[in-house]
């Protein structure tokens, strides 16, 4: 080959990098990977991965009430927080060495360290053993991103999401700082676990940019399992307060706490990646900018996933890595369209939703019509549980096609899923009524408003 030493350099073994560095190998390129830390990135080692395994231990509280309506005597129950984390910690480890076994097989190159640009074709990797350079006829940015807490006194007394998965000891108080998709869902997890859990929101309501009916029937059920929501509330001030913590919150009450975690958003891992050296061009959030095809303002180098801070969603991720790949080794026919991403918050109960909420479809359509249903479950007609269902369906009155559906339930994520293909696929909602429900369902709600 020419005077490169490989075809395409990925720096970040993330979501992205990861699928992308595997995807290129299986097309003959020539790869290197390097990633500074745990193979998988944030979704594998501090995110999605550990973060739905504790929802799922979180739902078994929850669970062991519910079977007393149905006969069963469940007992004397405890939390083992050791015991989770260490179940936890050994499925990730099984979840790095899976990844690094697919990479080898792949044929691609993996290099333990940090790398940084020097220019367009030019990677420096620094490890253990000294500073390398590298030489890539492409070269992917792939590094995601990181939390990011605002100033205020007592700043280095909080924690990020990062460390939640293995706080010492469980915390029986959490103050949560944030609204959106961690805050709400580590205050749901906590709270499952066991914590008396408070969430400051600076907004009038949660999750910021879902459709209003979800937002407010969310936040009322997270209040119902226990959650002390804070609206309209800032923080001044933490401060240590014997052996835990005081909040002091703008309008001057305190609340006392063993951990707080700020879930306040997160920015770019860019840091030392020498793009202003190469001239890749970013946004002032720090972001890297890129077309189309991910290629940044240097066409020898494209970013995506979280450094890109568009969708911050490990399917996007996958999806934008395969694009690539297609479009540097392959036909480049494939495309990620970013309409119609489906989402879920794994809060208690989950949300799960696809398409515009009710107020973009009023800006983008002149006549919608809006499908609503709230109900109890009927698995808690005998359990008891007061946790209530909302489903919405949102359709273009022009065109009757479905142009948002929203569900906050149990399992929303898992029924959404199968939903999205059919607003993908353009489903109007004479379709939807023309659906055969599964019956007895909660999903079948979504086949039957009228
Ligand atoms: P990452 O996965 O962050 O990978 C970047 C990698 O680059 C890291 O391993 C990092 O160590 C490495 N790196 C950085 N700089 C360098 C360098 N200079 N040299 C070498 N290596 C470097 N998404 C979902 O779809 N569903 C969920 O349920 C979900 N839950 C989440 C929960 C939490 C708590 C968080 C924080 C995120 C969650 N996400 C979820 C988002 C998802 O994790 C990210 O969108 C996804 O991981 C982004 O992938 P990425 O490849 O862009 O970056
Ligand atoms: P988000 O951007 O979703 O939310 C940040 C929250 O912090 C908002 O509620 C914001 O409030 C609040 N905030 C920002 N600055 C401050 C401040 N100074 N003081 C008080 N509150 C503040 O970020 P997250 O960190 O929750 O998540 C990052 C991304 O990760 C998500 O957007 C999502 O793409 C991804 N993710 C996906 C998950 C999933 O798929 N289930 C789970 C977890 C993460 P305001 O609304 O007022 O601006």
């Amino acid at each position: 080959m020419s005077d490169f030493d490989c075809d395409l350099f990925v720096i970040g073994g993330g979501s992205g990098g990861v699928r992308a560095a595997r995807m290129a190998a299986q097309r003959g390129a020539r790869v290197l990977l390097a990633e500074a830390a745990a193979l998988g990135g944030t979704c594998v080692n501090v995110g999605c991965i550990p973060k739905k395994l504790y929802s799922y231990a979180a739902h078994f509280a929850q669970d062991f009430s519910d079977a007393a309506g149905f006969g069963w005597d469940v007992g004397r129950t405890r939390l083992d927080w050791q015991r989770l984390k260490a179940n936890r910690a050994r499925e990730i480890a099984r979840l790095n060495g899976i990844y690094e076994h697919l990479l080898r097989s792949a044929g691609v190159e993996m290099l333990r360290g940090w790398a940084s640009l020097v220019d367009g074709h030019t990677v420096n990797l620094r490890t253990t053993d000294g500073a390398r350079r590298v030489r890539a006829r492409h070269i992917l940015v792939a590094t995601g991103g990181t939390p990011s807490v605002p100033e205020l006194p007592g700043r280095e007394l909080v924690v990020t999401s990062d460390a939640m998965f293995d706080l010492e000891p469980f915390p029986a108080r959490l103050v949560v700082v944030g609204a959106g998709y961690i805050a709400c869902e580590f205050a749901s997890i906590f709270q499952g676990l066991g914590a008396q859990v408070t969430q400051v929101v600076r907004g009038a309501q949660v999750l910021r940019g879902f459709d209003e009916d979800v937002r407010q029937f969310v936040a009322q059920e997270m209040g119902k399992h226990g959650i002390d929501l804070r609206l309209g509330a800032e923080v001044r001030a933490v401060q240590r307060a014997g052996a835990g913590l005081a909040v002091t919150l703008a309008d001057g009450r305190v609340v006392e706490a063993d951990a707080v975690l700020y879930a306040t958003g997160r920015v770019p891992n860019v840091n030392g990646l020498g793009l202003d050296a190469a001239g890749v061009r970013q946004a002032p959030s720090g972001a890297i900018e890129v077309d189309a095809n991910y290629a940044t303002s240097v066409p020898s180098v494209h970013a995506l996933g979280d450094v890109t801070a568009r969708v911050q969603l490990t399917p996007v991720a996958l999806g934008e890595a395969m694009v690539l790949v297609d479009h540097l080794f392959g036909d480049g026919k494939r495309q990620l369209s970013y309409e119609f991403i489906p989402t879920a918050v794994f809060t208690h109960p989950n949300i799960g939703t696809v398409g515009l909420t009710e107020d973009q479809a009023r800006k983008a359509h002149p006549k919608v019509r809006v499908f609503r249903s709230e109900f109890k479950a009927l698995k808690h007609t005998l359990s008891e549980n007061t946790e209530r269902t909302l489903m919405k369906l949102v359709v273009d009155g022009d065109t009757d096609r479905v142009v948002g559906l929203h569900m906050v339930g149990a399992d929303a994520g898992e029924i959404v899923q199968g939903f999205a293909v059919a607003l993908k696929a353009g489903a109007t909602k004479a379709v939807f009524d023309s659906t055969v429900g599964i019956h007895p369902t909660a999903a079948e709600e979504f086949v039957t408003m009228r």
